[in-house]
């Protein structure tokens, strides 16, 4: 019998820690390690503890990118208070035509995936002829919601580079949970730079996917969390302003 290609081929797990609104209301220090969370797969992003920097991990080496666009190998004891990890298999392989942007292979990817109500990991890797970035910088207590504490953040702008991104395409159901659509950030092949991804054109490269079947949630047992404000009324508004930025 022919397999059915709406469907995924195998059940995979994609692990998670914290929530999107959790980060949102300000909840940036988290309770799990780097080491813990590589535990949960090779493959991910997030950010750190007092929202020091973008979280890229790729090939098992998880990667902190700081607000000048610098990037280094993060220690394994340092914290994070929102992640999402899996372990990467590329079920998924195709080669989109060259010079897309970031919207006209946003479309490239819809064809090539078997439905939007699953989960993917997205793994782009190629040369790029631009990256637009922006990424967190550490704050101070008492933190201020991330829609105030990214108002500032600087974009950084990467021309003809080779490199890497990383990271998810989420359903627009798990709005809150994550981030609705395609967030992932930047890594170049030297992994010296990089960032949240804004925008960027692909100049030529792989797009590869892993479809997620399996949610594994992780809400972490801390008073900040308990005492936080999950499900505000803006909250659309809130997430295009911090992770969109259009
Ligand atoms: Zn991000």
């Amino acid at each position: 019998m022919e397999p059915d290609k709406r469907l995924p081929t195998q059940r995979h797990t994609i692990f998670q820690n914290s929530l999107m609104s959790a980060l949102l209301d300000g909840i940036y220090d988290g309770e799990m390690t780097v080491g813990e969370l590589l535990g949960h797969g090779n493959f991910g992003i997030g950010t750190f503890d007092a929202l020091d920097g973008e979280m890229i991990v790729l090939d098992g080496v998880c990667y902190q990118v700081r607000g000048d666009g610098t990037a280094e190998r993060a220690d394994l004891m340092q914290r994070s208070p929102f992640t999402v990890m899996t372990n990467f298999v590329p079920l998924i392989s195709a080669t989109p035509p060259e010079g897309l942007r970031r919207s006209e292979l946003a479309e490239f990817i819809d064809s090539v995936q078997p439905s939007e109500n699953y989960m993917y990991a997205v793994r782009i890797s190629g040369r790029f002829s631009d990256v637009t970035v922006r990424t967190v910088t550490r704050q101070d207590k008492p933190y201020r919601p991330m829609t105030e504490a990214t108002g500032d953040d600087a974009e950084l702008h990467f021309t003809d580079v080779d490199g890497v991104l990383g990271g998810f395409r989420t359903p627009v159901y798990e709005k809150g949970i994550g981030v609705p659509g395609c967030h992932v950030h930047f890594v170049d092949d030297a992994r010296t730079s990089g960032g949240h991804v804004l925008d960027f054109t692909l100049a030529r490269g792989t797009v590869e996917l892993c479809p997620g079947t399996d949610l594994n949630l992780r809400l972490p047992l801390t008073t900040q969390f308990s005492d936080a404000e999950l499900s505000p009324e803006d909250l659309d508004r809130q997430i295009h302003q911090t992770e969109v930025k259009d």
